[in-house]
């Protein structure tokens, strides 16, 4: 039981990554608020977690509006007492060549990704600062943080972002015992990268199966993909972890794909 009596407000926990970090770190003893902008799936989650005796509520929330994400800041703070664990992981993916983008699209991905994870962080920092008892705070970053594809201008950007957000966090955090990090999956065969494979087929000509193999998990060390539980691991390392030792760090989790 590693987040014995801790509360962790995880976003984007309805679905692929997120809720695996939700029933991860319900089953290691946290009570986990399922924060999603599809809250009649983000109850269902907190149903699951409730049926194996562990304690989880589904909140809805967009995490572009600041009056919501304050709203279900306050409201999970209130049900558990507290707010130890921050996991910013609510996104979604629209791929285009940059000369195809929208600036519509362009602004909506940059505001799910990084508008989301300054106000969940503003929000949550303020109880974790308040508590006293120091906290942890998770960006889902992505290889994209670190590296570049083709098609994917906005969630680049945003995701090397998080890592400009992280480290500025990890420092004011500090002496707080609060600390920052992220997380840098691979693929991860979830709903959202199911509905960028036939997309990515579309655009670059190629059949669904080569988009996985020649494109996906070309530079991988065994063409395999990441799964939830991977990531969901790390995301317990980070959550768990006691010291100020770690933290302004982000972790690729991938299959080699990328290796700093
Ligand atoms: P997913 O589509 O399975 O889940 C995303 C969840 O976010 C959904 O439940 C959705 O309702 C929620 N969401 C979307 N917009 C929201 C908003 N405005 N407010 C609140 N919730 C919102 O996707 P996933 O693959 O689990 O992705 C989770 C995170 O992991 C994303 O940040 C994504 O960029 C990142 N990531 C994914 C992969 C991958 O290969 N799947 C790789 C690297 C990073």
């Amino acid at each position: 039981m590693q987040l014995k009596d801790k509360v962790a407000f995880v976003t984007g926990s309805a679905s692929g990554i997120g809720k695996e970090i939700a029933l991860l770190y319900a089953k290691e003893g946290a009570r986990v608020v399922i924060a999603d902008l599809n809250k009649e799936a983000a109850d269902a989650t907190a149903a699951e977690i409730s049926a194996s005796g562990a304690q989880a509520i589904g909140v809805g929330v967009d995490v572009t509006s600041e009056e919501q994400v304050d709203a279900a800041v306050e409201a999970a703070a209130k049900a558990f007492g507290s707010i130890d664990i921050l996991v910013s992981n609510a996104g979604i993916q629209i791929v285009h060549p940059v000369e195809e983008f929208t600036f519509a699209e362009w602004k909506k991905m940059l505001a799910i990704h990084l508008d989301g994870a300054f106000l969940t962080t503003k929000a949550c920092l303020k109880h974790m600062y308040a508590q006293g008892r120091g906290g942890s705070v998770i960006y889902m970053g992505s290889v994209h943080s670190k590296e570049a594809s083709v098609m994917k201008a906005p969630y680049v950007t945003a995701k090397h972002g998080l890592i400009g957000l992280c480290k500025t966090v990890a420092k004011e955090g500090a002496k707080h015992g609060v600390r920052a990090n992220v997380i840098c999956p691979g693929f991860v065969r979830t709903p959202l990268v199911e509905k960028q494979i036939p997309e990515q087929a579309r655009n670059l000509g190629m059949s669904e199966e080569d988009v996985v193999k020649k494109v996906m998990l070309k530079d991988s060390v065994d063409g395999e993909f990441t799964t939830t539980d991977d990531v969901a691991r790390v995301a317990l390392l980070f959550a768990a972890f006691p010291t100020n030792a770690l933290t302004g760090q982000s972790m690729v989790v991938s299959h080699g794909w990328f290796m700093q």
